[in-house]
């Protein structure tokens, strides 16, 4: 299920959304699943299961409310799960039979009995916080072409708050680690060579990453994640990501405006030196994906950041404006101050690439229209050129094809993003 139009030309990254994989492995073999996802073929509403679930984020809810509706009048019970519904319980409950709040490991047993016995409850409450990670069953996946880069989990959570963070406002500061060692068999079952690591902050804990790096280089994978600027201080941990496969990182750089960081909450970049992060992982062949905020009022460093992102050769970048998440602490607070549009994410179409704040329309417009105008700018054939070294650190031509080829998708996505 997903938020767009199955006949969009948007070019997809599309992904296995690894939260089905979970829950099929926590199915007891009588209980018959049938996993559809909306990207690729239609849902039929007319197919009439005794339970339809959805895992949904903000950007598709919309599109899960619908259907649950359209489901729901038939007769079929919804259950709703996933980080929206952490974010926005009550709305969720008004548009689904259930809910499923946290991890699916806890509660999956449960609903499944209470369905069988046709007493399915209103709220399912994950209140544990232990390391439970069901070893995902990806079968499912077979019957669809997605991207050959397979996603797996090592931890769950992140301790920052930053107040833009849809992850800090629904773990609140908590985190849970995987066993290393059921990380590596699950890579090793997959027998891919590339794999996402989907955490939202996979290098928290030293002792836990350097344990998974070290099954990883016997294994001669390419992998990618994502974590935070504080990895600049850990030149040895860098080389060790290097010699197990690290291929790139993505990595929220944010602002460069110490005002904004602080507002941000997001005290690890004022202390980091960009520049010192950039050259360590260029030094040691690992592209970035750098990601950047706009706030309505930072009209003025777009040109700055752009520059920024060309001069220092940085592979991959995105510029997205700051967009309120509900229950973040940039949501509440706008809500307080009366300067965030009430439940934005209820507007159809979703806003995408849109500030959803409330201000001067024209200038608001015109900030949209300047960053759609810039990125189309970096992601010139020129600039793209300029950015990843063929020659250079890249010297490896599958990496250099790699970041060409993704260089290619974002510079298609915001051709689309210009239609929205
Ligand atoms: S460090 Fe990243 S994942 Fe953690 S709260 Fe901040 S933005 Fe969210």
């Amino acid at each position: 299920m997903n938020g767009k139009q199955i006949s969009s030309k948007y070019i997809s990254w599309l992904m296995e959304p690894l939260v089905y994989a979970i829950l099929k492995a926590l199915t007891p073999p009588d209980v018959i699943t049938e996993f559809i996802d909306e990207r690729f073929e239609p849902i039929t509403i007319n197919d009439t299961p005794d339970l339809v679930v959805m895992s949904i984020r903000t950007f598709n809810a919309n599109r899960a409310y619908e259907l649950s509706k359209q489901f729901i009048e038939k007769g079929v019970k919804v259950l709703l799960g996933g980080y929206h519904v952490m974010l926005a319980k009550e709305e969720a409950l008004t548009n689904a039979s259930s809910i499923a709040i946290g991890n699916a490991e806890d509660v999956w047993e449960n609903i499944i009995n209470d369905l069988k016995k046709g007493e399915l409850k209103n709220t399912y409450l994950s209140d544990k916080s232990n390391n439970i990670f069901a070893m995902p069953n990806r079968e499912i996946y077979n019957k669809y072409k997605y991207l050959p880069l397979k996603p797996v989990e090592t931890s769950r959570g992140c301790p920052y708050e930053c107040s833009f963070c849809s992850t800090a406002a629904v773990y609140k500061k908590k985190i849970i680690y995987r066993d290393p060692v059921n990380v590596i068999n699950e890579i090793k079952a997959i027998k891919r060579k590339w794999i996402m690591f989907t955490d939202e902050n996979f290098l928290l804990n030293s002792k836990h990453t350097e344990k998974i790096l070290s099954g990883l280089r016997k294994m001669k994978i390419q992998w990618i994640a994502q974590t935070d600027v504080s990895i600049a201080n850990n030149e040895k941990m860098i080389k060790q990501m290097a010699l197990s496969g690290c291929f790139g990182l993505l990595i929220g750089f944010e602002s460069f405006k110490k005002s904004r960081l602080e507002e941000y909450r997001k005290t690890q970049n004022i202390k980091t030196n960009y520049k010192n992060l950039i050259n360590t992982l260029h030094k040691y062949g690992i592209g970035i994906y750098a990601s950047f905020i706009i706030s309505k009022d930072d009209e003025n460093s777009v040109d700055h950041i752009i520059k920024y992102i060309i001069d220092n050769r940085i592979e991959l970048a995105g510029l997205s404006p700051l967009t309120p998440y509900p229950n973040t602490g940039i949501y509440i607070n706008g809500i307080k101050s009366k300067t965030v549009i009430q439940k934005w994410w209820r507007i159809k179409p979703y806003p995408y690439w849109k500030f959803v704040f409330i201000d001067n329309k024209e200038k608001l417009k015109g900030l949209e229209n300047k960053l759609i105008e810039k990125k189309g700018q970096l992601y010139s054939i020129k600039n793209i050129l300029k950015r990843i070294r063929l020659n250079g650190f890249l010297n490896n031509p599958i990496k250099s094809a790699v970041f060409l080829m993704l260089n290619i998708f974002a510079a298609a996505e915001i051709q689309y993003k210009k239609h929205l």
